[in-house]
């Protein structure tokens, strides 16, 4: 599917948001945000309303495989399956080598969100991306959210995959990003907001892309969702929904 876009000059920029300097742009009108968990809470009614049980909390410790099937032992006791999709983010290389796959690493790299505080430039309701490339991805952008105009995130590699709630990336890496796109930013218009770790399956200066596929009749391995992985989830589910029709007609 292609999304209906225009391009346009600076001046064409500028129309649809004025304080934005570019020597151009994509402009895609279908283009928009979603709540990642309202998202989630419509995804979850849906899946109950077609009879998934959802087990929350239920942290996977160990993974035994028998001629009956995989033995899942959770905090909330065993689950006996037949197929196992490891969507663990953070967590989805552990649970492969549970699965008997250890052969995925996982490279969190945590990007830091900072506010842009300055009244005049919260009239910005355009989400706006500089041109992607291969290593940065979608890379450091402007992202108007409930009223607070945000820009990042950076990307530095961590070890911690937890806890990660606090500032520990310069100022001066915001301020220069949000000046690509409103060059009278300075520090003094910025504050920090908040961080997140993203799930990446290579180290931060390497491309990276996602791993999605049946290691064996029995698992399919889901590694490195990372950004733009909550946009591309319902095309992910499709997409292991078709490898599951497949794996299991040839193993019948
Ligand atoms: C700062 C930041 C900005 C982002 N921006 C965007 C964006 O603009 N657009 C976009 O599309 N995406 C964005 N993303 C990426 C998006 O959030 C991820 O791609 C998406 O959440 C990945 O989904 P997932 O289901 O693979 O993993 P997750 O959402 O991480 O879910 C994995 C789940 O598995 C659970 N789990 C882990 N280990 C175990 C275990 N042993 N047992 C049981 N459960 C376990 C975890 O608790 C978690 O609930 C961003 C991410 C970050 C960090």
């Amino acid at each position: 599917m292609v999304l209906p876009f225009t391009m346009l000059n600076p001046d064409g920029v500028k129309e649809i948001e004025p304080l934005v300097e570019s020597r151009g742009g994509i402009y895609l009108p279908d283009v928009w945000l979603v709540d990642p968990s309202e998202l989630t809470k419509s995804i979850i009614e849906d899946a109950q309303l077609h009879g998934v049980g959802i087990r929350a909390g239920a942290r996977l410790f160990q993974a035994d495989t028998t001629s009956e099937g995989i033995v899942l032992e959770t905090e909330q006791g065993h689950i006996q399956a037949e197929t196992v999709i490891n969507a663990a983010g953070l967590g989805s290389d552990e649970v492969a080598a549970m699965l008997g796959f250890p052969k995925y690493e996982i490279f969190p790299t945590r990007g830091e969100y900072w506010q842009i505080t300055t009244e005049k430039y919260q009239s910005i309701g355009t989400p706006v991306n500089q041109t992607a490339s291969k290593l940065s991805g979608k890379g450091m952008h402007l992202s108007p959210r409930d009223g607070t105009l945000y820009i990042g995130p950076d990307r530095t590699l961590t070890t911690e995959r937890r806890n990660v709630q606090e500032q520990r990336s310069d100022a001066v890496i915001f301020s220069e990003g949000a000046r690509r796109f409103l060059p009278e930013i300075g520090e003094e218009d910025i504050k920090w907001g908040y961080a997140g770790v993203r799930a990446r399956n290579t180290n931060p200066e390497s491309a990276s892309d996602f791993i999605v596929g049946f290691d064996s009749d029995q698992v399919c391995n889901i590694i490195g969702i990372e950004s733009p992985g909550l946009t591309a989830a319902l095309g992910i589910g499709r997409y292991v929904v078709r490898e599951y029709a497949s794996v299991s007609s040839e193993a019948r």
